[in-house]
């Protein structure tokens, strides 16, 4: 019998894998005695007989992470079934639920919120369960106390160096999560996701860090890092690891111990992560960086965001153009990929301003060939955001109830200030992307030739922002 289960929704796309939150949560609760079972609603398909399975042997509690968005959708109905077929308490957790524990609370299947980091929290919780004791004085819950709903917040956070591996026996299958391709070479790897640190000390204004994590960065020190990687190779023969932190490169000392642990393994191993230009560009030295290469570290994603200024000085991005253009110059030197991201539709932005945009591009594309863009996104914005308050301002209703979250799809909600128009030259530029600049050196295939042909017409009209009537993309349909 499992005292406590742990249930991950599903969720339209399987990318993201591994419910890293629920294996987390799962850890401590596991050193303390507690027997868990997680259950992956997007892998396993009989989730269902499963989790009726357990509901049956009367667990203390069911435990949910939940992402804005459609996966509230599925997370309803699982809840709705734990009610109906079990007196185990409903406790939903994860970014969410936390940014909106009131709204969350609200709905009657749900009986408890876990507000933030959620291992001690959590195993509170369970213990206060297992033991009858009152819950109303745990720190970091939300609760509905005789039809009141009662919020308290926890204070600081743990010490990531104190969590034990990953119980990563949980899973059914761990091949469900281990991706076969390398992200950078398209070669066989055997990649899979690694966490080292929470938080970010920034202050972007369309990122949910700054309620969540209260601009506090944490990490695992470089030893307890290697610690995990090494499970990963010699348990299930990962060579490929794509760090999923928040923001891996705060600390360039610790970065740099990371690098020497690995080169005393002699490890051949891939590495992704994301950072921030300023620290490429001023604040990791250029030994650094070639240390990087060296060790396997294949590409770095980075957010720029937008080309205007105003956006730039709106969103608090704190980077400047300067160093978007040392980091590529940079990462063209040592060899190795980068890849920028950009959003379109922030509020106060016009037209002229995302014509900024694809024109910083262009120079980027200009200045190295190998640089990539991935498409552009439209901006929308999530629950409590620093830029939440001006969103409202220009029109925009915030969903009133879970249920009005869960139709808040990300790739087709608009705001009121989207315009067709801006809609419409977006997605004809995330078309264009694809042939803009293309290296003449890469492949002499005739298909290739063509594309290299197109690209120049693709590059008149980028320059010309001549983005709308792109009946082109009818004849790329039946070419490709
Ligand atoms: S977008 Fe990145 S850099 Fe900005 S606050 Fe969020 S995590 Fe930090």
């Amino acid at each position: 019998m499992s005292d406590v289960v742990l249930f991950y929704p599903k969720v339209e796309s399987k990318a993201g894998l591994l419910p890293a939150g629920l294996l987390m949560i799962a850890g401590p609760l596991i050193e303390k005695g507690f027997k868990v079972k997680l259950i992956d609603q997007r892998f396993e398909d009989d989730w269902k007989i499963k989790l009726e399975k357990e509901l049956e042997k009367g667990p203390l509690l069911v435990g949910f992470t939940v992402m804005t968005g459609k996966q509230i959708l599925e997370a309803l109905a699982v809840s709705r079934i734990v009610k109906e077929k079990s007196q185990a308490k409903v406790v939903w957790g994860g970014v969410h639920a936390s940014l909106l524990p009131e709204q969350t609370l609200k709905n009657k299947n749900i009986d408890m919120v876990v507000i933030g980091e959620g291992e001690r929290t959590f195993l509170e919780l369970a213990r206060a369960l297992k033991n009858k004791e009152d819950i109303s004085e745990i720190k970091g819950i939300g609760c509905k106390i005789e039809d009141k709903i009662l919020l308290s917040e926890r204070d600081g956070f743990i010490d990531l160096n104190d969590l034990s591996i990953l119980p990563y026996h949980l899973l059914e299958d761990i091949e469900y999560y281990v991706s076969k391709k390398s992200k950078v070479t398209g070669k066989d790897a055997r990649e899979m996701a690694l966490f080292t640190s929470r938080g970010c000390p920034h202050r972007c204004g369309f990122c949910y860090n700054m309620k969540f994590n209260r601009r506090r960065w944490r990490a695992m020190d470089a030893e307890r890092v290697i610690k995990e990687m090494e499970f990963l190779r010699n348990n299930f023969k990962i060579n490929a690891f794509n760090i999923q932190d928040d923001e891996f490169f705060v600390d360039a000392a610790r970065v740099e111990r990371i690098c020497k642990l690995i080169k005393e393994k002699e490890w051949k191993i891939e590495i992704y992560s994301a950072a921030r230009v300023n620290q490429t560009a001023d604040l990791m030295s250029k030994d650094l960086l070639g240390d990087l290469v060296a060790l396997g570290f294949l590409g770095i994603v980075f957010g720029v965001e937008t080309g205007s200024q105003k956006i730039l000085e709106l969103i608090n991005k704190d980077i400047t153009y300067e160093q978007v253009i040392k980091t590529i110059d940079r990462f063209k030197e040592i060899g190795m990929m980068s890849k920028y991201c950009f959003m379109a539709g922030f509020p106060n932005e016009t037209m002229e301003d995302f014509y900024r945009t694809t024109d910083f591009i262009y120079k980027m594309k200009e200045r190295d060939t190998s640089v990539r863009i991935p498409p552009i996104r439209i901006f929308t914005p999530y629950p409590g955001i620093p830029l939440w308050d001006l969103c409202v301002e220009k029109g925009f209703k915030p969903p009133r109830s879970l249920e009005e979250w869960a139709s808040f799809d990300f790739d087709t909600v608009k705001m009121p200030w989207v315009t067709k128009k801006l809609t419409k030259r977006v997605k004809n530029v995330n078309i264009m992307l694809s042939y803009l600049k293309l290296d003449p050196e890469f492949s002499s295939s005739f298909k290739y030739k063509l594309s290299l042909l197109f690209g120049r017409w693709i590059d008149f009209r980028w320059r010309n922002h001549w983005f709308n009537n792109f009946f082109e993309k009818y004849l790329i349909k039946i070419f490709s």
